[in-house]
C-alpha cells in the first residue's frame, strides 16, 4: 500500500470573493459532470517544492467539489532520489551519464510502487502522475483497469534536455493519455506528445503561505528571527539548489550594499526529502555568506515554515528570484500576490508571470543588483510595480483557475 497524504479540508465557496463569477460557475458545472470520479495523484514527497505545495490545495478542493480524490506517495529512498535528482537536472539540461545501475534503481522503485497500486485492488478513473520520479508507473501497472486514464504532469522545463535521459523516458511518457506541461516552450524537442495539454500552475491565495497577514503581525514574526524590520531587506525563497543561484543572489546583494549600506538579505529554503543536494548547497551558501551579519539563512528545520515565509514575503522591500533555470516558479506568483516589487531571472515560467510593469527581468548578477538598487531607492516605482503584479496573478495564477483547467481535462478524457 502506498502511503496516503492527508491534505486537510478546503472549500471552494471560500474563494468566491477572490475569483471571477464565471470561473466559479464553470468549476461547478464541470464538477457536476465529474461527480464521484475517482482520482489519484501520485508523487514522491509530501514536503518541499512546488508539487507538494500545489497538491495540498488541489486535492482538498477536488474533494470539496465532489470528486473522490486522493494523494499517494510512491516508494522512495536515498538511492532512488539521487537518481531522480540527476534525472531532474538532466532534463533541465545538465550533463549526466545514464548508467545501467541508475536505470535499475529507478525502475525498481517504480515497479514496487506500481505493484502496490495493483495489490491495493482499488480502481481509479484518473491516475495523475507528477514529474519524472513516478513516470514509469503506467508501464508497470498492467493490472489496473483499462478504463483508467493516465495523466503525466511535467512541472519542469525540458526544452534543452540531456538526450540520454529524454530518449529513455520519452516512450513511457508518450504512452500516457495526456501530458501536461506548464507552457509549450517547455516541451522536449522532437518528441511528439499526442495528449499534450498546457496548464500553468497556480498558488492558493487562502493558504497559510499566502493569506493576508497584517503588517504588524508580519513584522512581529520577522523580528523574532533577528531581521531588523526597520531596515530594508531583499528576500529569496527557494530550495538551496544551483539552478536557484543563491550564491549569485549573495553577489548581487554585495553590489547593492555598496550603494544601500543598510540593506539586509534573507535567504529561505526548504529541505525536501527528494533533494539530496540541498544540504551541500546550504553549506556552500553559508560559506559564501562569509559570516556577514546582515545575511540571514533560514530553512524549515530552523522553524521557518509557511506562515514565516508569508511574513517575510509580505514585508520584503524587494523579492528576488534569480533562477538560472526554473519550472514555473511558484515563489514569483506568491511574491506578486503580496504586492511585492520583484527582480527575477528571465527563465522558465517567470516571464509569463511578470507583465510589463509588474517586475524587472534580469539575466546577470550586475543587472540583478542594479534592479534591486533601483527599487530600494525609488519606493513609488516599487509600490506601483507591486500593484500591477498582484492583479496579473489574480487573473491568471490562483488555484481556482488551475482546478478548472484540470477538471476540463478530466472531463475530456472521461468523455463526460
Ligand atoms: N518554499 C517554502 N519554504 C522554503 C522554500 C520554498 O515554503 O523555505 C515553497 C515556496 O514558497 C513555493 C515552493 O516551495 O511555494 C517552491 O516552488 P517553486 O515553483 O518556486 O520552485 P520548485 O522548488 O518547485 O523548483
Amino acid at each position: 500500500m502506498l502511503q496516503r497524504v492527508n491534505p486537510g479540508n478546503k472549500s471552494l465557496a471560500d474563494y468566491r470573493s477572490i475569483v471571477p463569477r464565471d470561473l466559479y460557475d464553470e468549476i461547478q458545472d464541470l464538477a457536476n459532470r465529474l461527480d464521484g470520479a475517482r482520482v489519484l495523484h501520485v508523487n514522491p514527497t509530501a514536503f518541499g517544492g512546488g508539487v507538494a505545495e500545489i497538491l495540498y490545495t488541489l486535492v482538498p478542493l477536488m474533494r470539496d467539489v465532489g470528486l473522490d480524490c486522493d494523494w499517494a506517495l510512491m516508494f522512495g529512498a536515498e538511492p532512488f532520489f539521487n537518481v531522480t535528482k540527476n534525472f531532474h537536472n538532466a532534463l533541465q539540461g545538465a550533463d549526466y551519464e545514464l548508467t545501467i545501475e541508475d536505470r535499475a534503481i529507478y525502475e525498481e522503485y517504480n515497479r514496487q510502487s506500481a505493484a502496490a497500486l495493483v495489490d491495493s485492488g482499488e480502481e481509479w478513473d484518473i491516475m495523475f502522475v507528477h514529474d519524472p520520479q513516478p513516470a514509469l508507473l503506467k508501464h508497470f501497472t498492467d493490472g489496473l483497469s483499462p478504463e483508467t486514464k493516465w495523466i503525466w504532469r511535467c512541472h519542469i522545463d525540458t526544452s534543452t534536455p540531456n538526450r540520454q535521459v529524454l530518449d529513455y523516458l520519452s516512450p513511457y511518457v508518450k504512452d500516457y493519455d495526456a501530458q501536461i506541461y506548464t507552457m509549450r516552450d517547455y516541451t522536449p524537442p522532437d518528441v511528439e506528445l499526442p495528449g499534450l495539454t498546457i496548464i500553468p500552475p497556480a498558488i492558493d491565495p487562502l493558504s497559510p503561505k499566502n493569506m493576508a497577514l497584517a503588517a504588524d503581525d508580519a513584522r512581529y514574526i520577522a523580528n523574532q528571527f533577528g531581521v531588523d524590520t526597520e531596515r530594508p531587506f531583499i528576500l529569496q525563497v527557494s530550495r538551496f539548489d544551483p539552478w536557484k543561484d543563491p550564491l549569485g543572489v549573495i553577489d548581487a546583494y554585495r553590489i547593492v550594499k555598496e550603494e544601500v549600506p543598510e540593506v539586509q538579505l534573507v535567504l529561505i529554503g526548504s529541505m525536501a526529502h527528494d533533494d539530496p543536494e540541498g544540504w551541500d548547497y546550504w553549506y556552500k551558501t553559508t560559506e559564501h555568506a562569509g559570516g556577514d551579519q546582515d545575511i540571514f539563512l533560514f530553512n524549515n528545520l530552523t522553524n521557518v515554515g509557511a506562515i514565516e515565509v508569508n511574513a517575510f514575503q509580505a514585508l520584503a522591500d524587494v523579492v528576488i528570484q534569480k533562477s538560472i533555470r526554473e519550472g514555473f516558479g511558484l515563489v514569483v506568483a506568491e511574491a506578486l500576490w503580496k504586492g511585492r516589487p520583484l527582480v527575477a531571472g528571465r527563465v522558465g515560467g517567470i516571464p509569463m508571470q511578470v507583465t510589463d510593469g509588474g517586475g524587472l527581468l534580469v539575466d546577470t548578477i550586475p543587472e540583478a543588483a542594479a534592479a534591486c538598487t533601483k527599487l530600494l531607492k525609488d519606493p513609488e516605482f516599487a509600490y506601483n510595480m507591486g500593484r500591477y503584479g498582484k492583479e496579473h496573478v489574480r487573473k491568471h495564477y490562483l488555484t481556482p483557475r488551475l482546478l478548472r483547467d484540470d477538471l476540463l481535462l478530466f472531463a475530456k478524457l472521461l468523455g463526460v
